[in-house]
């Protein structure tokens, strides 16, 4: 058999024993191969449970937070959703794969998000756009928004974000110090968040106007 299919089955497997089940999230982890999104001195570890350097002091995140972060999203066929943190560009290709539509995606580092383009370029993962900005700010010209994702820890739910985002729309981010966050996963009902507790996480830093000076 494939010997990286074989480690992606792994991986799933590791995953569920978390506790994630969404069908959809664990499918497009099959599918979606995560060696293209790793530099090439990592990739015989790109299917270990574990973040890897990406450059720029950043890294890819594990596969079990990503997992965990996109089944907390509840993600459907149809839902616009904006993603704050491209990095390698590997969970907005899991989200692309997942939603079937465009996926926005942003990243402040410019060569990260050059990168990623060509990243999902190899994967063959068409629907997602990559924009080179302050996430913080959010992306206006697209909103509102079903979902959105942030993959760096801030010290709040960043304002524009909660205001791109539809009535009844999910925004999950990793919410606390510089050291340790809490994944909180929040509703919008009217101009009210419901919020929820998702459990502690480490997070690089989510820097820009409305994340960390
Ligand atoms: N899930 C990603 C990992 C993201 S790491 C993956 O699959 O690879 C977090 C990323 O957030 C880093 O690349 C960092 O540069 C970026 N980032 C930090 N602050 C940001 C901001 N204000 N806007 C956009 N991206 C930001």
């Amino acid at each position: 058999m494939d010997k990286l299919l074989e480690k992606r089955k792994l991986m799933i497997e590791v995953v569920k024993n978390y506790g994630v089940k969404n069908k959809n999230v664990l499918q497009a982890m099959l599918k979606v191969h995560r060696h293209l999104f790793v530099p090439k001195e990592f990739q015989d570890q790109a299917y270990e449970d574990y973040p890897l350097h990406i450059g720029h002091n950043q890294t890819i995140s594990q596969p079990y937070t990503i997992a965990f972060m996109l089944e907390s999203l509840e993600l459907k066929k149809d839902d616009k959703v904006l993603e704050i943190g491209t990095g390698s560009g590997y969970s907005a290709a899991l989200i692309a794969y997942i939603t079937k539509t465009k996926v926005y995606t942003s990243e402040i580092i410019s060569s990260l998000a050059l990168k990623a383009e060509e990243n999902l370029k190899r994967a063959k993962i068409k629907n997602v756009e990559v924009i080179y900005a302050d996430g913080t700010l959010g992306l206006k010209k697209y909103s509102p928004y079903d979902k959105i994702l942030v993959n760096a820890a801030c010290p709040d739910f960043p304002e524009p974000l909660t205001e791109q985002l539809k009535n009844n729309g999910i925004i999950v981010a990793p919410i606390g110090g510089l050291f340790s966050q809490e994944m909180v996963k929040a509703k919008k009902i009217g101009k009210r968040l419901e919020r929820k507790n998702l459990g502690s996480f480490i997070f690089v830093p989510l820097v820009g106007e409305f994340g960390w000076k």
